[in-house]
């Protein structure tokens, strides 16, 4: 019970590893509220959750992530519901696999706007609400592309570069209000993404992996509720693999 008594809002947490993390989350005593962009598919993860562990404590939301005002109306709402916020996970990201040659100007900017701007004015909300009561985690969920980048589909990697340089300058920023800041970097991770690639596909990535395996969407989750909880007291600024060692 790592995170006891501890609230915390998740990006993306209707699906793939924010779901897992919501759930590592709830079973280490967290109250959540999961975040994703449509009621729909929110009402379908609370629903599961549900299921999954009836005595979660487990709200949802879907605010536009790149609106400031939602954005704070939102976590003032957990705020109020829970008695304060604690953590926050901007885990919400697409990707796009575009050649640089055909990359649409429109396209390079939803990236940016989700993966990049979203983490900043999510932040931005979470960390007034933290200053005011004395400390809290923000955390980011990178990529191994962070730090390799990758062959094709520029716009995410750019993103995920610039959320590296955010987490690290945050940290020196907010840790003068006891707000520690860090990121997980996930390598190939099995998320419906991963499971619709053909079987071919993910032999010769998993052959690409000394641990010989694509990482499952709890592996990621265990690094966030480390990264959360007390046992990362002092830690921060930190960009965590977690990536079975990968070389791309
Ligand atoms: P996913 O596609 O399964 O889930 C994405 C989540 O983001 C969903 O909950 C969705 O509701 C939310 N989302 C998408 N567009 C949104 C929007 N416009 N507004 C608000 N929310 C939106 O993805 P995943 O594989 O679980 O990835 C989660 C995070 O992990 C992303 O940041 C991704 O870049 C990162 N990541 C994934 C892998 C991998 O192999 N799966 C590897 C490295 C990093």
């Amino acid at each position: 019970m790592l995170l006891q008594g501890k609230v915390a809002v998740v990006t993306g947490g209707t699906r793939g590893i924010g779901f897992a993390i919501v759930k590592k989350f709830v079973e280490n005593g967290a109250k959540v509220a999961l975040l994703g962009s449509r009621k729909e598919t929110v009402d379908k993860a609370l629903q599961k959750m549900k299921e999954e562990l009836p005595d979660a404590e487990v709200t949802g939301y879907w605010p536009n992530l790149m609106n400031a005002g939602e954005v704070e109306e939102v976590f003032t709402k957990v705020k109020d519901m829970y008695g304060s916020l604690d953590i926050l996970v901007n885990n919400a990201g697409v990707s796009a696999r575009d050649s640089f040659y055909e990359y649409k100007p429109e396209d390079f900017e939803k990236v940016i706007d989700l993966n990049l701007n979203s983490v900043f004015i999510c932040a931005q909300a979470a960390a007034k609400i933290m200053k005011e009561q004395g400390g809290g985690a923000i955390l980011n969920t990178s990529s191994m592309v962070s730090i390799y980048g990758q062959p094709a589909g520029v716009g995410y990697p750019a993103s995920k570069f610039a959320v590296n340089g955010l987490t690290k300058s945050l940290a020196r920023e907010l840790g003068k209000d006891q707000i520690r800041v860090n990121a997980v970097a996930p390598g190939v991770t099995r998320t419906d993404m991963v499971a619709a690639l053909p079987d071919e596909m993910v032999k010769r990535i998993t052959a690409t992996i000394p641990l010989g395996r694509v990482g499952e969407p709890e592996d990621v989750a265990n690094a966030f509720v480390f990264l959360a909880s007390d046992m990362a007291s002092y830690v921060t600024g930190e960009i965590l693999s977690v990536d079975g060692a990968a070389m791309t």
